[in-house]
């Protein structure tokens, strides 16, 4: 079982780097007793950056997936055997700061963004994901007339502009039914979830959620939304948040 160490409150997605002990080395990979790298899912794409072994090799992290309860770092093909690599051994673990924040800062506005959705149109999100500078979202509901997307836009501007905050509180699970927020999850949470992490932009969403994301609104930046278009018979909307400098207070 692998520790994750981005999960427990808002603050923690904002640390770089992590102590770690190796647990097995399945092949192509290492699993770590803890880690701040996140493992692709819930539409998020993992965290990449590199282990530094006790000895001073330097190892990539290509790709990070889970694997039942454990968290699974691929590493990039070597030809010979990696002194220092064995179970047992202390790594160092870096993550690329600059794809972590983008996703951090693409999650948010996701969730803002199914937020005002159903509260303005009453359209549900059904599936969202997230890459590179942008996102995409396949909606269930009313909204499909391109006229919609300036109004939506400048309501999406003044939820950033207020500079809202964000939290993420680990919840009983009978605490969080009491109050689950308005729109449901992406998909239902199964039964045996407790506590149910909760993913909370102040005045404006209540969500279930594993992913990393922003103290506040204001972090996001400037964003576009295109209209919306009608692809197999659903409605998709995708928004860009251009390149951003990373944040030069990150913790
Ligand atoms: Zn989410």
């Amino acid at each position: 079982m692998t520790e994750l160490l981005y999960l427990p409150n808002v603050d923690a997605a904002y640390e770089r780097t992590f102590t770690a002990r190796i647990t097995a080395l399945p092949p192509g990979g290492v699993v770590l007793d803890r880690t701040l790298f996140y493992p692709t899912g819930g539409g998020q794409p993992c965290d990449l950056g590199r282990l530094s072994l006790p000895g001073g090799v330097e190892l990539a992290v290509e790709d990070v997936s889970r694997s039942g309860p454990a968290v699974l770092h691929r590493l990039a093909r070597r030809a010979s055997p990696v002194e220092g690599l064995a179970v047992g051994a202390e790594v160092r673990g870096t993550i690329d700061w600059g794809r972590r924040h983008r996703h951090m800062r693409l999650h948010t506005f996701q969730h803002l963004l199914s937020a005002r959705l159903f509260a303005v149109h009453g359209t549900r999100t059904r599936k969202a994901s997230l890459g590179g500078s942008g996102g995409l979202l396949e909606l269930e509901g009313p909204w499909t007339a391109p006229t919609d997307t300036p109004p939506l836009v400048d309501d999406m501007a003044g939820y950033l502009a207020r500079d809202l905050p964000v939290s993420v509180r680990l919840l009983p699970r009978a605490e969080y039914e009491r109050s689950p927020g308005e729109r449901s999850g992406l998909v239902p949470l199964p039964h045996q979830v407790d506590p149910v992490r909760v993913v909370e932009i102040e005045a404006a969403d209540r969500c279930p959620c594993g992913g990393t994301h922003v103290r506040r609104l204001g972090e996001i930046g400037p964003f576009r939304i295109d209209p919306p278009r009608v692809l197999s018979g659903r409605v998709r909307v995708t928004f860009t948040l251009p390149e951003a400098s990373t944040p030069t207070r990150p913790s």
